[in-house]
């Protein structure tokens, strides 16, 4: 079982890597979470560009904080899938150490993707000064604020950070119990089907 575990962490590691070339260029290798304490970890579905997303946007930032925010749907096994990644928006607060969304870029790009049955399922920041690969005990708040007031049954966050030489992406779930634990990403090769629509519609 170890073996298999160790087996994993490499393959990932490579997939990663090569995503990140395709995608992202500069000379920074790159890895998703190494494989889990925790047992069973739900899982998150996500197409490769959109980690992609993620991954470039740290790239462009990497003193300041930055953040995203997603929308997806649910399999019918009900993981969730995100489809597109979007932000950070030109009014987004960077700071070292804190982030904050541009609220009326996400309203817009919440007005564009609505009627294609999508919900907004995820949130995303980095953490590149604090070195925390988990939410912060302000971020845990502020979801479960967020879960309160907009009436939702779960929503995802995303914390990034860079380590050394290689950038991460970690997400956890967050219910409307108020409690939340790390999930799993499940990879889906290639561009989301969203995303491409999406270029389509823009280059029209
Ligand atoms: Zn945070």
């Amino acid at each position: 079982m170890k073996k298999k575990h160790k087996n994993r962490r490499k393959m990932t590691a490579r997939r990663t890597a090569h995503l990140y070339r395709r995608y992202v260029r500069p000379a920074v290798p790159v890895r998703l979470p190494d494989v889990p304490e925790q047992a069973d970890m739900l899982p998150i579905e996500v197409y490769d560009s959109e980690l992609a997303y993620m991954f470039k946007d740290m790239a462009k930032h990497p003193d300041i904080e930055t953040g995203w925010f997603g929308f997806g749907n649910v399999t019918e096994d009900g993981t969730p899938r995100l489809l597109l990644v979007d932000g950070p928006g030109p009014k987004a607060n960077h700071q070292p150490a804190f982030f904050q969304q541009d609220i009326d870029y996400m309203k817009e790009a919440w007005k564009k993707v609505s009627p294609l049955g999508m919900h907004h399922i995820l949130v995303g920041h980095s953490h590149h000064k604090m070195h925390l690969p988990r939410p912060s005990g302000k971020d845990v708040d502020s979801m479960f604020t967020s879960l309160d007031e907009l009436n939702l049954e779960y929503l995802i966050l995303v914390i990034g950070t860079i380590e050394g030489t290689s950038m991460c992406l970690y997400p956890y779930l967050f219910k409307n119990d108020h409690t939340y634990c790390r999930m799993e990403w499940r990879r889906i090769a290639g561009t989301s089907p969203v995303r491409k629509m999406m270029e389509k519609w823009e280059t029209k």
